[in-house]
């Protein structure tokens, strides 16, 4: 029973690199977040001994009966969360709920629209290399070149000629809302299955800050680990008649036993979201954002050629468009990173620049605002986001500036020795 350090101190060496990283540095990369202690803790529990293939109450081992409370628990306290009908909470990610859920619904040859990647679409809404690129014939709509909107008329012009099965609605990277209703109308339209992705705006959601898609679309998959701020992992609800559907693809159908320490950690963060707490985290973060995508649009910093995609956000991220800029989008993040701002570089709609380089930026509140930033504290991020950008840049001064904002705000102090 030897701990960590004394058993494997190379690793225990790097987890300790990468508490002080996450300590000292601030996490501005939108799909990231800090999992309270609890959680941790339960998803660091004996639960990870234990194998436990099918559902509760109708397991295919002995010896379930704790781990089927513990999964009962996070079944229904999502499903009460978010109001839906039916709940999986076993996918072992994002990317296997949506493949699951697609694996539930389509066969093999079917046509989906999703969402373009480079237009802030999810690998697994039909990128080319991706299971849903492979498995399915991908049409792909996009944001409005002016706008930067999601272009509804194409949605619905590509709807009726293509008659997909399925419409994906939902993003990675998109400052605003998605209009839930109408994807649902264009969706009845052609006979199509209505699947929202809800990965980053499910903590919003959760907190009643952004309009639920549960109420319009046949499925709704989430990770835990974004805005949610849980442990690593997917989650897929349903309407209660397609929950036989997405159980079996689930399991049997894409994985085998269920990781039940991750789901007591799920249980626990479903928990923490229904929390006034968490309401106001939520509220936090989206201020922050909006903070940061006003002092983005200052004079001083579109002089420096940075703009910020659609004007503004609705969510939790802010969209920075590098293209008139000195810096393309892996020296944006370079110099942020300088500083102690941790970011990642995005391609923007029509983007000159090849996928590893890009022309943007992709910046987002979450994990601040879960280490306890305040509005001040965020118009301060703001600013020494706004002052790195410029070609004149002090790296140290704003360095200064970045620690004294992470020492302000400790984080996982009781893991420090
Ligand atoms: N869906 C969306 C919209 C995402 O942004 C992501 C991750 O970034 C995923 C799914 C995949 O989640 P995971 O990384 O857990 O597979």
């Amino acid at each position: 029973n030897s701990s960590l350090h004394e058993l494997d101190p190379d690793v225990a060496a790097a987890v300790d690199a990468e508490l002080h990283r996450q300590q000292s540095t601030l996490e501005m990369i939108a799909s990231e977040n800090f999992a309270p202690a609890a959680v941790m803790e339960a998803q660091g529990s004996v639960l990870t001994n234990k194998y436990a293939e099918g559902y509760p109450g109708r397991r295919y081992y002995g010896g379930c009966e704790h781990v089927d409370v513990v999964e009962q628990i996070a079944i229904d306290r999502v499903k009460e969360l978010f109001g839906a009908e039916a709940a999986n909470v076993q996918p072992h990610s994002g990317a296997q709920a949506n493949a699951a859920a697609m694996f539930a619904l389509l066969s093999p040859g079917d046509t989906i629209l999703g969402l373009n990647l480079a237009h802030g679409g999810h690998l697994t809404h039909g990128m080319k290399i991706n299971f849903s690129g492979k498995l399915y014939n991908v049409v792909p709509y996009h944001v409005d070149a002016e706008t930067g909107l999601v272009d509804m008329d194409e949605v619905e012009r590509l709807a009726k000629e293509h008659r997909p099965k399925m419409v994906i609605a939902g993003w990675s990277a998109y400052p605003r809302r998605l209009d839930f209703a109408a994807f649902r109308r264009i969706a009845d339209e052609v006979g199509a299955y209505l699947m929202v992705d809800m990965a980053h705006f499910a903590g919003l959601v959760a907190a009643g800050l952004h309009p639920s898609p549960v109420p319009h679309a046949h499925v709704v998959t989430t990770t835990t680990h974004k805005t949610l701020g849980g442990p690593r992992g997917g989650v897929i609800l349903s309407t209660a008649d397609l929950a036989k559907k997405i159980n079996s693809a689930v399991f049997p159908g894409q994985q085998g036993g269920p990781l039940e320490h991750v789901i007591a950690a799920k249980a626990v963060s479903f928990k923490v979201a229904a929390g006034s707490a968490f309401k106001e985290r939520q509220e936090r973060t989206l201020e922050g954002a909006r903070i940061l995508a006003e002092r983005l649009t200052q004079a001083d910093v579109r002089e420096a050629g940075v703009a910020v995609l659609s004007g503004g956000t609705d969510v939790h991220l802010v969209l920075v468009d590098l293209r008139d800029s000195e810096l393309d989008g892996r020296q944006a993040e370079d110099r942020l990173h300088e500083v102690g701002i941790t970011v990642n570089r995005n391609a923007i709609p029509n983007d000159p620049r090849p996928p590893m380089v890009t022309s943007g930026l992709r910046i987002g509140t979450p994990a601040l605002a879960t280490r306890g930033f305040t509005a001040e504290d965020f118009r301060e991020v703001a600013d020494v986001i706004a002052q790195t950008l410029k070609p004149s840049y002090d790296a140290e001064a704003l360095k200064a500036r970045v620690t004294a904002l992470a020492d302000k705000h400790p984080l996982y102090a009781h893991l420090s020795k």
